[in-house]
């Protein structure tokens, strides 16, 4: 079952958090398995980190909206996306063009080029007219221009220059589990913001249980994240310190797949696009069908459909329905 599990460690300045999405990962890859671009191996076990990620991000910050993390690629893999709603709930995709070995890590999936590049969106709830979502950027390299090669280490370069927070990301997936942990240091208590923050840069690397937490974090094996259960990975690592775990939140409570597509928002992306260029889709295929890249669920509109997207509400015969 899909969980996360948040804990503390009593009278140290370090929280924690593990994430293991089993159903619900299955069940993304389920719903892609038979398409024709069904996503290879070291794309699946990618986007099965950035769920992982994305959902200890989210929980993280508990944010009232929607967090994207998006890597944008200059090798095959264009495009990859997790979308996590601050209910849990997230969906993700890929766009790939050309082949990716079965060994890529990073580089070679994403910055063959040294282009690529890692977005974290905040998408608040209820935005003001005007208002953008909050986006941060990060390379896809360290600090002496290395490629990077682990989703973590990228998210820990995003959390440290975002948040100045030292932060241990520890993420693996395959077809079955996608799974991380996450440590970090809890920002100071300052008595103003600015004071809080310039405190917490300067403590950046030298917080002494901090670091041996992280160490401790450290010797996980991709193996035991991906095949232990909570309760073992945690007494494993942390037997001999003060951790104090909260409830796991799972089921309705916890991260779970869900897509938010409709016919309604197809529609409107279809209208955007214009009637001349729907027009020749129905004369060459008959109809248009769309299928939702998160979910793959598929959208016909027939003429008739099509018709009435593109007829003013006030124009439509009575009785005659424009978005079923
Ligand atoms: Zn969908």
């Amino acid at each position: 079952m899909s969980e996360l599990h948040k804990f503390i460690f009593e009278g140290l300045p370090v929280r924690g958090m593990l994430v293991r999405l089993t159903d619900s990962w299955q069940e993304v890859l389920t719903r892609r398995a038979d398409a024709a671009d069904a996503f290879p191996a070291p794309v699946r076990a990618l986007l099965g980190e950035m769920a992982a990620a994305g959902v200890l991000m989210q929980s993280n910050l508990r944010f009232d909206g929607a967090l994207v993390l998006q890597m944008f690629g200059d090798g095959p893999v264009k495009l990859a996306v997790a979308e996590v709603q601050d209910d849990l709930a997230f969906r993700v995709t890929a766009k790939v063009v050309g082949e990716v070995a079965d060994s890529a890590r990073l580089e070679a999936m994403l910055n063959v080029h040294g282009q690529g590049r890692c977005a974290i969106t905040l998408d608040p709830k209820s935005r003001r007219p005007g208002q953008q979502p909050y986006q941060g950027v990060v390379a896809l390299h360290g600090d002496q221009r290395e490629p990077l090669q682990h989703l973590g280490e990228v998210l820990e370069h995003y959390m440290l220059q975002s948040e100045q927070l030292d932060t241990r990301l520890i993420l693996a997936a395959d077809d079955n589990v996608a799974a991380g942990l996450l440590i970090q240091r809890l920002p100071v208590q300052g008595e103003g913001n600015l004071q809080g923050a310039q405190r917490n840069e300067d403590l950046i690397g030298l917080d002494e249980s901090f670091n041996r937490l992280s160490l401790l974090a450290g010797t996980l094996t991709r193996e035991e994240l991906l095949t232990l259960d909570a309760d073992t990975i945690l007494r494993r690592l942390f037997w001999e310190e003060p951790l104090r775990r909260f409830p796991a939140l799972r089921d309705d409570s916890g991260p779970r797949f869900a897509c938010s597509c409709s016919r309604e928002r197809v529609g409107s992306m279809l209208k955007s696009l214009g009637r001349p260029e729907i027009d020749g889709i129905i004369a060459e295929q008959g109809r248009v069908e769309i299928s939702c890249d998160f979910c793959g669920l598929k959208y016909h509109f027939d003429p008739v459909d099509v018709g009435g997207l593109f007829t003013p509400p006030g124009q439509q015969a009575p009785g005659s329905t424009a978005t079923h």
